[in-house]
């Protein structure tokens, strides 16, 4: 019956687009797969008894997604979890800190260092990663499906991190902020990498192992993100307290770098919604 279900959401998912098949009881889908619990539907399914680990870097989407996931389940059932893993600024988890201890949820940061661990031994050079070496400029280049400031496998491991937070905690839900409308071409940002990644971490558990990732985001535009942001009431906060920019620089950030013109263009875009 379990694979059954999970194969009807497969399907769902991938044969679809955006939208959700009517033939399928949407509760069911979304006590299953993320990707389909859509903002603004299911209004009537209750996590509120439910535990989750939130992935949290600082940043405008998973800082929506850390409220979210409080809205969903209640603060009390919620965790965040920031990783240092080498990062090109302090920036991300001090803001992550700071948000943390200002509205009382409860944070970890774990440590990865296999990048830093890695990029050390010289003859371990054929990836170059502006988000780990300051030394770079953040670029495409023409050879490359992605920008350089691609992290290889960075949200396969924080997503089995967290998978490891939520057992010591008793969660059965994961909560990343990854959008496939925005994500600047990185693979591991899509719904195809995120049900993947549920799979196994079921699979790794064995028979009878509940894992749900949920990705409020993953279809929204960064506009449609601020919108998010404004309905759970932490507009303010995100504009202000989070930091998005390349440069590691708060709020509105440097204004020049990728990161910051698409979250300036989104927010104009938001503010154009409201008119
Ligand atoms: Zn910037």
């Amino acid at each position: 019956m379990k694979y059954l279900r999970n194969r009807q959401c497969r399907e769902t998912q991938f044969s679809a687009g955006s939208q959700q098949n009517s033939q399928y009881d949407s509760q069911r889908i979304s006590n299953t797969i993320i990707n389909l619990v859509k903002y603004g539907a299911g209004e009537d399914y209750k996590m509120k008894n439910e535990k989750a680990v939130v992935i949290f870097s600082g940043g405008q989407d998973s800082t929506t997604c850390l409220f979210w996931s409080i809205e969903k389940f209640g603060k009390e059932n919620v965790i965040a979890v920031s990783f240092s893993y080498g990062q090109r600024h302090s920036a991300e988890l001090e803001a992550a800190t700071h948000i943390c201890t200002q509205n009382g949820i409860r944070h970890l940061i774990l440590p990865i260092d296999i990048y830093s661990q890695l990029g050390a031994v010289p003859f371990l050079n054929e990836v170059q990663c502006s988000l780990l070496d300051n030394d770079l400029e953040i670029e495409q280049k023409e050879d490359s499906d992605f920008p350089n400031s691609f992290v290889p496998y960075r949200n396969l491991l924080f997503l089995v991190h967290a998978a490891i937070a939520a057992k010591f905690f008793g969660a059965k839900n994961l909560v990343i902020g990854v959008s496939q409308i925005d994500y600047s071409g990185y693979p591991d940002c899509r719904e195809e990498f995120i049900y993947g990644t549920q799979e196994l971490l079921k699979t790794a558990m064995g028979i009878g192992e509940d894992v749900v990732i949920h990705t409020p985001l993953i279809r929204l535009t960064k506009a449609e993100t601020w919108k998010m942001a404004s309905d759970l009431g932490v507009l303010d906060l995100i504009y202000h307290e989070t930091v998005t920019c390349y440069n590691g620089i708060k709020g509105e950030g440097c204004g020049e770098c990728p990161a910051c013109q698409i979250r300036r263009q989104g927010y104009l875009s938001f503010l154009e919604s409201q008119k």
